[in-house]
């Protein structure tokens, strides 16, 4: 335990990490990578995981890396953790897609991990969290995209790839609210999440965008609780400044709904450290 120092106005005694963090491999993450292991250190966060973006479907060269790229990111992520003064997991952010769970099986055996993520941002060939496709929310039946998206982050939580559901909510990012109670909709993906030993990312991105609440939400973190899901923390950082970015919100958060705990990972083995 240390006293570290989040933000100016908050002081906060915690065991942190920062799990989600992106490099320049995604083709939209800005940065030295090591910088991101810099700005962790002086933010007083005891370990760091970079957790690019790999997608084995309607890949993108502003999305994710090759996947030839990978081999190249391991190597990053060591150098980075050769130079670094804090630990540096190697981690990834696969994004999931019904019927190609084999060939991120693939991938996933072939490289050395210490955890994996799963995330939902596609629903068919929509992307739901980028601003350029925000008409998409338009064109459709908000409720009915409620339902698929959580029915999609089911599927993956039960799909058995991933240590980590990574922004659960995703859906709500630019303020689109369902007009019907989801709640047997999440209480669906939560059974799941929980049947399967799945951790959840508290990931504080959310904050910044038009949603303004980290991923997930205060109800459904509580139901959570309720099941008690292990959490861990991310910032999805996309340039060395935002690691860490809102920890002190969501530590508020965690630690008012009864989360005194974070999960940590090596080698896709979970171990839980007090907060
Ligand atoms: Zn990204
Ligand atoms: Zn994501």
């Amino acid at each position: 335990m240390r006293k570290i120092f989040i933000q100016p106005s908050s002081c906060i005694e915690a065991m942190l990490v920062d799990y989600h963090i992106h490099t320049y491999l995604c083709g939209h993450a800005k940065g030295d990578p090591l910088d991101y292991a810099k700005e962790a250190e002086k933010k007083g966060i005891s370990e760091i995981g970079f957790s690019d973006h790999i997608m084995v479907d309607k890949w993108r060269p502003e999305y994710a890396m090759r996947i030839d790229q990978i081999e190249d990111y391991v190597k990053l992520v060591e150098k980075v953790e050769k130079e670094s003064s804090i630990p540096i997991k190697l981690g990834a952010e696969i994004d999931y897609f019904l019927g190609k769970e084999e060939d991120i099986r693939k991938i996933i055996e072939e490289f050395p991990f210490d955890y994996v993520i799963g995330s939902v941002h596609f629903l068919d060939d929509w992307v739901i969290d980028d601003p350029r496709y925000i008409d998409g929310y338009h064109k459709r039946d908000i409720n009915e995209v409620y339902r698929q998206y959580f029915l999609l982050v089911s599927k993956m939580a039960s799909s058995k790839l991933f240590d980590v559901v990574g922004h659960l909510d995703l859906v709500k990012k630019f303020g689109f609210k369902p007009t019907v109670d989801i709640t047997p909709e999440i209480t669906f993906v939560i059974e799941k999440i929980k049947k399967n030993n799945l951790c959840v990312e508290i990931n504080t991105s959310g904050l910044e965008k038009p949603a303004r609440e980290v991923y997930p939400g205060q109800m459904i973190l509580k139901m959570c609780w309720k099941e008690r899901i292990p959490v861990t923390l991310g910032s999805d950082s996309h340039k060395p400044w935002e690691v860490g970015r809102h920890f002190d919100v969501a530590l508020r958060m965690m630690k008012k709904i009864g989360y005194n705990e974070i999960a940590t990972f090596t080698k896709r083995n979970p171990k839980i450290v007090d907060l």
